[in-house]
């Protein structure tokens, strides 16, 4: 591939929310590759194996580690360093947040898929991006039938977490858990999975219910600027990924169930109004639990409480927009093997 070429897709991706014209070019192992729109770059190998992997970093625009991961596994195959071997798909998913280092310009992307983003009578850049990105995921997923789809969407959190990585695996409308699949999380060094108890607007539900696509959320850590991220810290989902695109017969490690720390959602909290406000510290790390009857929350004449005999917090952020999700409570949940496939 022309090297001034990947530059350009690399510094449009990272920099610039100006499209790049599409282009298509082949490796020398014979591998397509094509740019679809800025920060979305689809690799198909001569002979692809049998899962397609979507793998997205900065849907959420200053959680750079994913984002310089990505990079790295793109760079890797680009090079011809990394054999690709399944059909691949890189999103970096908000360039435009990424170019001003901020979570979002005008809205929270990873709220607007599932049709979201047309919803209302708001019209921005994110609303615009989130269609975008469901067209294109649907496009690479549905180009073939029968082998298995995978996504992974990986972020990084605002706030420090009891347990620093960890999935969320979006609702499952009662079908099984996908043994593999937590497999591959636990053998990466994600071990904590938080089970999502309906449906939402986040890119991995979109795949996982619209695509059938085994899909998570990944929670890989606190947010640094670009370049302050060890990359260390990722050394094993990096890993499990370089085999997962160049291993077609590869499989994790066998699922062990205890090595697993499962919770499941109790209690969406959501914010009324601008008199919103925590009855905790602001800086409470992800996973901190609270006992029965502690009140969490006010809103007006509303209040929260604990429900169940102990919760954790997990994304507190008083700062959202009204009607938005304030925190999301967790509880202790057991995952046993009649509820895997
Ligand atoms: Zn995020």
């Amino acid at each position: 591939m022309n090297g001034s070429r990947l530059d350009d897709f690399l510094a449009l991706s990272r920099a610039h929310p100006r499209e790049l014209a599409p282009f298509q070019e082949a490796l020398p192992d014979g591998s397509r590759v094509q740019v679809w729109d800025s920060g979305v770059l689809c690799i198909e190998p001569a002979v692809p194996g049998n899962r397609d992997l979507v793998l997205s970093s900065g849907i959420h625009g200053n959680e750079t580690a994913p984002i310089e991961l990505c990079e790295r596994l793109l760079n890797a195959i680009l090079s011809g360093r990394l054999p690709c071997r399944q059909r691949l798909l890189f999103i970096f998913g908000n360039p435009a947040a990424m170019n001003l280092g901020v979570r979002e310009v005008e809205e929270n992307l990873n709220r607007l898929f599932s049709g979201a983003h047309a919803r209302g009578d708001r019209h921005n850049h994110e609303r615009e991006r989130a269609a975008r990105l469901e067209q294109y995921v649907t496009r690479f997923f549905q180009a073939r039938d029968g082998v298995e789809r995978l996504h992974y969407d990986l972020h990084t959190a605002i706030r420090p977490s009891a347990y620093e990585k960890f999935a969320i695996y979006p609702f499952t409308h009662g079908a099984p858990y996908h043994r593999r699949q937590l497999a591959f999380l636990c053998s990466a060094g994600v071990d904590t999975i938080l089970l999502a108890h309906g449906p939402t607007t986040t890119f991995s539900y979109f795949s996982a219910r619209n695509l059938g696509a085994h899909a998570v959320t990944l929670e890989l850590g606190k947010v640094m600027p670009f370049g302050q991220n060890e990359a260390g810290r990722f050394a094993a989902m990096e890993c499990n990924l370089e085999q997962l695109i160049s291993e077609p017969d590869w499989q994790p490690p066998v699922l062990d169930l205890n090595r697993i720390r499962v919770f499941r959602v109790c209690q969406e909290i959501i914010k009324q109004s601008e008199q919103f406000c925590f009855h905790f510290s602001d800086a409470v790390a992800n996973f901190s639990t609270f006992p029965a009857g502690t009140l969490l929350a006010e809103d007006g004449a509303q209040q929260w409480f604990v429900r169940e005999r102990e919760e954790a917090v997990v994304f507190p952020n008083a700062g959202v927009a009204k009607g938005q999700r304030a925190v999301l409570m967790v509880t202790a949940a057991e995952l046993s093997a009649d509820m895997l496939d």
